[in-house]
């Protein structure tokens, strides 16, 4: 029998905790064994099976046989004037995914993809133009943190940590909501995984309301891009989102949702020139998230180059946040992050697409 390729190899990022020791007792292994292994990958940042020292070297072969760690390869880097940077990362199988690091004072955060393409067609995102190729595996997912923080690793004299993790990169979180959970429980497992708090993981959906329940039971925020104020225009910009979910749906879903005690959901509100950004829209989206225990992210559109859409002026960013601050509502104006190399919301695939 030919050797099998790593490809065939059972990849070990992709397996949680349970998973790990349901393999572990398998081989016939002592239960412990699944730890040793989590915490070799997660937080010894261990690409090989070989390296795994306190495994014997019978067992280490015999691992390595079956199993394999597929680490993903950064291909480029590219430094944004802002201190963004935007990572291509190279997949086992040759696709390519984009990964996004925002430093700010006291937090590094990581916007990682959830697929290669999207399976949506929101007609002002980058990606969609992609489609979906595939999904992500669970490895693939946290394996975006484990290559970028090893590369931080490398370049810094003194390395910080990434503290924050958000899913917002390309791809819907929720339509991919297996690997996601995988993923999202090898981050937070203290013992054995990234040991990173729920509160610091951000996952953001295009609204498909049947799973936000799965992703409220990890423990990590929600986020739900609303973008519309009302049904008609959300059928206009996200067309395949908004009929799995119409905004009234939506918004109902997002009020009979419970939240863990003083929790609340982040809306996005993406700010399309002459589209959804008048004032009437303001007041609009405010009444119909009164009551819910929220905040809302303003987010002026970033231009991608052949995009019918443009971002509004500042004056009338402003005057749409100053609308819902004087409704008593949370809301906070993003401001664009590496958009210089298209690394902001809805500009990842430039890379990707010029490969296809
Ligand atoms: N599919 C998920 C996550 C990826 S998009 C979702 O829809 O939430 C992450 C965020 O970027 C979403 O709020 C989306 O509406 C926003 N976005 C997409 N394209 C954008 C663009 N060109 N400018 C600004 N925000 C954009």
């Amino acid at each position: 029998m030919p050797p099998l390729t790593s490809i065939e190899k059972l990849d070990l990022l992709s397996l949680t905790k349970v998973g790990m020791e349901k393999f572990v007792h398998a081989q016939g292994w002592k239960p412990y064994r699944a730890e040793q292994i989590l915490r070799w990958m997660y937080q010894r940042g261990v690409t090989q099976v070989e390296h795994m020292t306190d495994l014997s070297i019978q067992d280490r072969t015999h691992l390595g046989d079956i199993a394999t760690i597929n680490w993903p390869t950064i291909t480029d880097v590219v430094q944004s004037r802002d201190g963004t940077a935007k990572f291509l990362i190279r997949l086992h199988d040759g696709a390519s995914i984009e990964t996004v690091l925002i430093p700010e004072r006291d937090r590094r955060t990581l916007c990682i993809s959830t697929q290669v393409g999207c399976s949506l067609d929101c007609r002002f995102c980058l990606t969609a133009e992609l489609g979906l190729k595939r999904n992500l595996t669970a490895g693939e997912i946290i394996g975006q943190f484990l290559c970028v923080q090893e590369h931080i690793e490398k370049t810094n004299k003194t390395p910080p940590r990434l503290t924050n993790v958000v899913m917002m990169g390309m791809g819907e979180p929720l339509a991919n909501i297996g690997p996601v959970r995988d993923a999202i429980q090898n981050m937070i497992h203290g013992r054995c995984g990234l040991g990173l708090s729920p509160r610091r993981i951000t996952v953001s959906t295009a609204g498909i309301h049947h799973k936000f329940k799965d992703i409220v039971e990890l423990g990590v925020n929600l986020a739900v891009s609303l973008n519309a104020s009302t049904n008609e225009q959300r059928n206009a910009i996200m067309p395949a989102a908004n009929q799995l979910c119409s905004l009234p749906d939506l918004l109902a879903a997002c009020r009979s949702l419970a939240l863990p005690h003083r929790r609340r959901l982040t809306f996005e509100y993406v700010l399309l020139r002459g589209v959804n950004d008048s004032p009437q829209d303001a007041v609009r989206l405010a009444g119909s998230i009164r009551g819910i225990p929220c905040m809302v992210n303003v987010i002026p559109f970033n231009e991608i180059p052949g995009s019918p859409y443009t971002r509004p002026d500042e004056a009338t960013i402003l005057e749409f946040q100053d609308i819902l601050i004087r409704r008593n509502i949370d809301t906070y104006l993003r401001k664009s992050k590496g958009p210089d190399v298209l690394g902001a919301c809805g500009q990842l695939g430039a890379s990707a697409r010029q490969m296809l």
